[in-house]
């Protein structure tokens, strides 16, 4: 039994999700996303995340984290433009509901993604990490995979989530903005602010939701990357989907205009109007 069979066993409720869309220049090329989302063997129950007419439809932890904000801490490797990137994401989803949902620590001192021998380890600390990962194999997962997030249930509840991270892949790619970074080194571009916000609706409570049933969702199980592409913005049923989680303040509760003021304070986050137009899935 390897670390990761282990620890996958041992924390009976960790749930591992990713996106896995890869662009190399002009060329788009689609990984199938089967089995991505199987909980793991120990898990007694889960949401019945794929059925719309059931009111846990796009959610795998239906009531959210046990208590708020959700205190975090980060990678010290990350940069400043990531860590801006990433703040910036968690504002999208603190507007969609109208109300604080995350708390920044600092830095999680001396500790990296790499730090940890194997992808579910980073759990056992109970900090709230947001980990680059520059050696990507000992995570298990495949190569295209451009992050994932990892998270814990209390007492086996699939509905609650009480301590979650997220690991970036930046061994295979550059995560930067993406509408201000180029190429190198063979490693395509991978817009961050664009990956956390898909990554932070899965740290949420969020599942993946078809392309075919909502193809503006941030939620999509794919992700155009590549410089100059950027997806930063989240749908109506976004924000309707988190709100059956946390609910909703003041004007939020307007789920189309709440979904129509994120799109279009693009420039808040210091972004162009390319990034505004989304992909064609
Ligand atoms: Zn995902």
């Amino acid at each position: 039994m390897n670390l990761m069979t282990k620890y996958a066993v041992v924390t009976v409720a960790l749930v591992g999700a990713f996106t896995n869309f890869i662009a190399c220049g002009t060329q788009l090329y689609k990984t199938s996303l089967a089995g991505d989302d199987v909980p793991p063997e120990g898990t007694t129950s889960e949401a019945n995340s794929t059925d719309p007419t059931s009111p846990e439809f796009g959610l795998h932890a239906p009531s959210g984290w046990v208590s708020l904000p959700v205190i975090y801490r980060s990678d010290r490797t990350l940069s400043a433009v990531q860590l801006a990137a990433l703040q910036a994401a968690m504002h999208t989803w603190e507007v969609a509901v109208g109300k604080p949902l995350f708390a920044y620590k600092g830095v999680h001192a001396s500790v990296t993604g790499d730090t940890f021998p194997d992808l579910f380890s980073s759990l056992s600390d109970r900090v709230n990490g947001q980990y680059v990962d520059s050696d990507w194999a000992k995570t298990g997962k495949s190569k295209q995979v451009l992050a994932t997030t990892i998270w814990t249930n209390p007492n086996n509840a699939y509905q609650l989530i009480d301590n979650a991270d997220i690991h970036y892949n930046s061994d295979l790619y550059l995560i930067a903005d993406a509408l201000r970074t180029s190429p190198v080194d063979d490693r395509e571009v991978v817009d961050m602010q664009s990956l956390a916000t898909h990554e932070l609706g899965h740290l949420l409570g969020l599942a993946h939701v078809s392309d075919s049933y909502d193809s503006s969702s941030i939620m999509n199980p794919s992700l155009i990357i590549g410089e100059g592409l950027a997806t930063r913005s989240i749908s109506v049923g976004d924000v309707k989907r988190v709100q059956k989680i946390y609910g909703c303040n003041a004007t939020a509760c307007d789920a189309e205009l709440t979904a129509r003021t994120i799109m279009q304070s693009g420039e808040h986050y210091g972004l162009s109007d390319k990034s505004k137009s989304q992909p064609a899935h």
